[in-house]
């Protein structure tokens, strides 16, 4: 057991490593583009972790362990890989002969070279973050080659709580090696990990290192491919191993993402560990006999949230705490997790209406409720003027006119059944050949390249330099060049192209009422790439037609059927911050509701098919089987309340980002598009037949280009996923088009590889037809 300083009584369990203004991503990017050298790059990474640690202390995160030193250049997965030096085969070259790699490797781990595909990207837990999947098999090396960690902790003086992945989290979330035995899990490799963070341990304890966290969230999901029994036993096993060692710091385990269960913290509970973190948020106040088992260890407990941006209910989390405190006298108040999923400062946010930005809390702001709140626990005398303000502004909120508008109660209420209900498929079908489709209809997902002339002319409008009607018209002349492109290339329903969208989600929030969009609200969403949710703060209506205008101008341009093209409303909230004050159902279903009165307006306007996407539908999945069913049930729901009111001659498409069998099983099921649009180039066609298997009748347009590579695939290539296609479902059903938008793409590979994508639905109907 080693000689421990208490844990401190205010802390968070991680910090946005982008920077404020976008630092790291600039860095990052201009490495890459070969801008600048390693050494001014170095250099340039390294004053932003020291101004990181800085700006922390300045926050008042200045004991020897209130501070996290979770600083990664990329991923933190990642860089707990390139610390075990566990590097897959294909990147041996990059390896040193101590197994271990420079900063170089690791990014070429994370975004591939030549032939040598990139790790797997994949969301961490139910987040919009991507973290790198670790690729773990037999042989494998796992060795300790690095400890990164380490200069954070010298440059912040003795300051700094090194947090690491946990080695049971970091097993659960990689995925074995093509070449492993079928019964092989990457969790067979605990012993080997363990052996590393005995070494990356031995190193913190002499460096002086008080505390070090390791992340498990790991543990509060049960939808791993192992029982939970044996990932609760692989806990067990790892903590009492690394907390029976003697070389160590104090450890810290930390659960966030939701409720660790009591069958969690019982298997920590029998553990030498110091600290277990729970998160309060996204899971319950465990009962007075579960939380005695924790008797003896700090309770880390996670009350504010690190997922939302809302200020904190300092009387609610208070409550919580006292429960806490009730039976672990050693209570210490952080956030629910790692803050790296909320922007840096809201006091930026001027262009935000005062009254909303009142009530709102990224992370720095985040960072002092953590230190209210402990001071509150320990004397909630002594910041008697804090929780005054807080209620407060809670209460002002709560009383605000756009937080509930009746009429909204009024419509989602008066929902039935019957409005989220379309008349049988099979009448749909016989009421949508008016449509005149061919066998394999080609079409594209939405989105054409993003011209500079767009951002420019978006810009400039922006600023105001261009008036409305002047960027109208820039809109319109991109739109009919899309147009005509299509029609020469040949597809068969055309698409305006989305060029008046900066992001699908914000071009919606900014039209709706209810929503607040943000100027510098950045959050990483992988590497350098980061997204900037919007905030739905009130009820949601919409006060005019959102994209009746470009669709109708784009139909009177041709005589082929023009794609309505809106996001559907899980997709809507989940990349966006949601209102913590209603259930998502009822959010869900305003929403629902202010896109079945946009869809009305595309129909009278003369657009006969429409597509809903929901590239997010399996992000908000939770990440506990029991809640699987609520979720799809108002997910589904809400989406089918967009599109029920469809009339029975309009197809109503969607679009999903991915092709996971029961994700793609579920929404042709529940959904009940007319036809679903998938990816499936890079999975080539595998789930097909087993989807086939399950019985369709609907459309499916699994995508035969993987649009995130710039590279164009051949004909033959497009023409043999698509033959694949064609011998798992029947012909009737199929579509022909991309894996997604090609907003990220250049004209010259869009262009030429629609030209081999129609080429290939022609030569397959050929193909068909000759069979016949
Ligand atoms: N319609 C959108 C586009 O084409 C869909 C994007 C997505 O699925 N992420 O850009
Ligand atoms: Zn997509």
């Amino acid at each position: 057991m080693p000689q421990t300083t208490l844990f401190p009584a205010a802390t968070i369990a991680g910090y946005p490593r982008i920077g404020a203004r976008r630092e790291l991503k600039r860095s990052l990017e201009r490495y890459w583009a070969g801008k600048i050298d390693r050494a001014t790059f170095d250099s340039e990474v390294s004053q932003q972790v020291d101004a990181r640690i800085s700006h922390l202390k300045g926050l008042g995160l200045d004991g020897a362990a209130a501070q996290p030193a979770d600083f990664v250049p990329y991923d933190q997965v990642l860089t707990l890989t390139c610390a075990l030096g566990a590097v897959p085969q294909r990147f041996g070259n990059l390896v040193r002969p101590d197994g271990s790699l420079d900063v170089d490797g690791e990014f070429t781990l994370a975004r591939g070279v030549d032939d040598k595909a990139a790790l797997e990207m994949t969301k961490w837990f139910d987040t919009n973050y991507h973290y790198l999947v670790p690729e773990i098999g037999l042989y494998t090396p796992i060795k300790p080659v690095a400890n990164p960690w380490l200069s954070q902790v010298a440059a912040g003086g003795k300051a700094g709580r090194p947090v690491l992945v946990g080695p049971v989290t970091y097993l659960l979330g990689a995925k074995p090696t093509g070449d492993a035995p079928a019964q092989f899990n990457p969790l067979d490799r605990l012993d080997d990990v363990l052996a590393a963070f005995e070494v990356f341990l031995a190193q913190f304890a002499a460096a002086g290192v008080d505390w070090v966290q390791l992340d498990e969230p790991g543990l509060v999901r049960d939808t791993w491919a192992l029982p939970r029994t044996d990932v609760l036993a692989a806990a067990a096993k790892a903590y009492d191993f690394l907390g029976g060692l003697s070389q160590r710091p104090a450890l810290f385990v930390n659960a966030p993402y939701g409720d660790l269960g009591s069958d969690g913290r019982e298997a920590l509970a029998g553990t030498p560990i110091e600290a277990i973190g729970l998160d309060l948020v996204a899971g319950q106040v465990p009962a007075a006999e579960d939380l005695a088992r924790l008797e003896g260890k700090t309770v880390v407990a996670g009350v504010v949230s690190g997922r939302n941006i809302w200020r904190t209910d300092f009387a609610a989390a208070l409550e919580k705490l006292r429960q806490v405190q009730a039976v672990c006298p050693r209570v210490a108040v952080s956030t629910s997790t790692s803050l790296q999923h909320v922007p840096h400062d809201v006091a930026v946010e001027t262009a935000i209406d005062p009254e909303v930005r009142s009530w709102l809390a990224f992370a720095d702001q985040k960072i002092a409720e953590v230190q209210v709140l402990a001071r509150a626990l320990a004397d909630s005398d002594s910041v008697h003027e804090a929780l005054a303000e807080n209620a407060r502004i809670l209460e002002t909120r709560a009383k605000h006119p756009g937080v509930r508008r009746a009429e909204v109660r009024a419509a989602t209420a008066a929902v039935v059944d019957g409005d989220r209900t379309r008349a049988p498929y099979a009448e749909r079908v016989a009421a949508q050949r008016v449509l005149d489709l061919p066998l394999l209809p080609t079409t594209t997902i939405g989105s054409f390249p993003q011209t500079a002339e767009i951002r420019r002319a978006r810009a400039a409008w922006r600023k105001g330099e261009i008036d409305d009607a002047g960027y109208r018209e820039e809109i319109k002349a991109e739109i009919a060049r899309v147009v005509r492109l299509q029609e020469d290339l040949g597809l068969d329903v055309l698409v305006h192209g989305e060029a008046e969208r900066n992001d699908m989600v914000q071009y919606f929030a900014e039209q709706l009422e209810g929503f607040a969009t943000t100027e510098h609200g950045w959050v990483q969403s992988y590497g350098s790439r980061c997204t900037r949710p919007s905030i739905l703060w009130g009820d949601v209506t919409r006060p005019h037609p959102m994209t009746v205008e470009w669709s109708a101008y784009a139909q009177g341009l041709t005589s082929k059927p023009m794609k309505g093209m809106l996001t559907g409303p899980v997709t809507i909230m989940a990349w966006s911050f949601v209102r913590d004050d209603v259930p998502r159902r009822e959010v869900a279903d305003q929403i629902g509701l202010a896109l079945r009165a946009e869809i009305a307006d595309l129909e009278a306007s003369g657009i006969r098919i429409i597509q809903v996407d929901e590239p997010a539908i399996r992000e908000l999945l939770p990440l506990r089987r029991a809640g699987r069913a609520a979720y799809l049930d108002w997910s589904v729901g809400a989406f089918r309340l967009a599109t029920g009111g469809a009339k029975t001659a309009t197809q109503i498409h969607t679009h999903l980002c991915y092709s996971e069998f029961n994700v793609v099983v579920d929404a042709i099921d529940h959904l009940d598009a007319d036809v679903t649009s998938i990816e499936a180039s890079r999975s080539k066609m595998d789930i097909l037949p087993a989807v086939a298997d399950h019985g369709f009748e609907r459309g499916l347009g699994p995508g035969i280009w993987d649009i995130h590579s710039p590279r164009v695939p051949k004909l033959d290539e497009e023409i043999g996923l698509l033959e694949k296609a064609v011998a798992a479902l029947d012909p009737r059903q199929l579509w022909v088009n991309p894996d997604c938008g090609l907003k990220t793409r250049a004209y010259p590979e869009t262009v030429a590889t629609l030209q081999n994508l129609v080429a290939a639905a022609k030569a397959v109907r050929q193909e068909i037809q000759d069979q016949d």
